[in-house]
């Protein structure tokens, strides 16, 4: 039996690498020797124990709840047509996965498919086996090992895409991560004239500009809402993006800055439930877009256009990477990454 290495969550802050065995191709699937892994704030969240507390999770979680991939095409099934080994993708597993036939499926929300194929463990690992579908190729200029930025690239490209940006919007995006950067992006890509970011940590501000941001606040600031709306001009903000989460009052801003019949999209994960200014919100006849993640817009799949923006420089994504660390320091990555007051903002593992 082959054997590869690929990470558990054990417990709260604890997650190690263990031997498992190695994914075995079948007719209709498709070996990715994962090259990039990216460590996404939902996996903070995990390690951190906050869904296990709502129920969500539970502990030990084999593969460490790792989505974010970038590899090479190892092996290829007999019946695959679309990869051949040596291509390097980006992995889009939820469409990978889906069964492509049910009613999610047919509007191209892949990650809501309602028979979804179980292929295996998945995660911070060195193989995946996939299917054909959802293996995005990764144009030439673009690196392997940072490429898996690509999938949070999507999340936020595919929520502002969401809200049918026309052109000439102003748009205030809160938070300055990963999800803010490329949310801001994606704005100026698709018309935005004006795009406002708040920011927290240093690094996040300084890089705002290469993202679109014509103004970026510090989200500490006091009257930040005041500073917003100076900014957005007495209408408020056609779109606010919110992407921080947590323990954030961001909702309640994000109602609060908003012109009325507009939307927040709202990309944050939470540590508990938050409450919701309804009265401020049904008085504005604001429209709340909750977005989890990517899929297909107007027959267009989020990857796409990420993968199109990156090459062309247009949303520099891989700028955001700014730690890559080989797999086998994952226990010291995941504390890299939960601490952001060291510059850090994408942390890659590199298997
Ligand atoms: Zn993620
Ligand atoms: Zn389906």
């Amino acid at each position: 039996m082959a054997t590869m290495r690929s990470a558990v969550l054990v417990g709260p802050r604890d997650i190690r690498l263990e031997d498992v065995e190695r994914p075995v191709v079948d007719r209709d699937t498709v070996i990715v020797q994962l090259e990039s892994l990216g460590i996404c704030g939902s996996n903070l969240h995990w390690w951190a124990g906050a869904p296990v507390e709502q129920g969500l999770m539970r502990f030990p979680l084999p593969g460490g709840g790792g989505h974010e991939y970038a590899g090479v095409v190892d092996e290829v099934g007999s019946d695959v047509t679309r990869v051949e080994p040596g291509d390097r993708v980006v992995v889009d597993f939820f469409e990978s996965s889906s069964c492509g036939e049910c009613a999610q499926c047919a509007t191209g929300l892949f990650s809501q498919c309602e028979r979804r194929r179980f292929l295996g463990l998945g995660g911070f690992t060195e193989y995946l086996k996939t299917t054909e579908k959802g293996l995005y190729p990764l144009p030439d200029n673009l690196e392997t090992r940072t490429a898996a930025v690509v999938e949070p690239m999507a999340c936020a490209v595919g929520g502002v895409r969401r809200a049918d940006l026309r052109g000439g919007e102003t748009v205030v995006v809160l938070g300055a991560g990963v999800l803010g950067l490329c949310a801001a992006g994606a704005a100026k890509a698709l018309g935005a004239a004006k795009v406002v970011v708040t920011a927290k940590y240093d690094a996040q501000a300084a890089l705002a500009p290469r993202f679109g941001a014509d103004v970026v606040l510090r989200s500490g600031e006091p009257e930040l809402v005041e500073r917003i709306r100076a900014e957005t001009g007495p209408h408020g903000a056609d779109l606010v993006v919110e992407t921080v989460g947590g323990h954030a009052p961001t909702l309640s801003q994000a109602i609060e800055v908003l012109r009325p019949g507009r939307s927040v999209v709202v990309l944050g994960l939470w540590d508990e439930p938050v409450p919701v200014d309804s009265w401020g919100a049904i008085l504005k006849d604001a429209r709340l877009i909750f977005s989890l993640t990517y899929g297909l817009t107007a027959k267009r799949h989020d990857f796409e256009l990420c993968l199109e923006w990156m090459a062309s420089g247009r949303v520099p994504a891989e700028e955001l990477v700014t730690h890559l660390r080989p797999l086998a320091e994952i226990a010291n990555a995941f504390e890299l990454a939960a601490d952001k007051s060291q510059g850090v903002i994408k942390v890659i593992l590199n298997p």
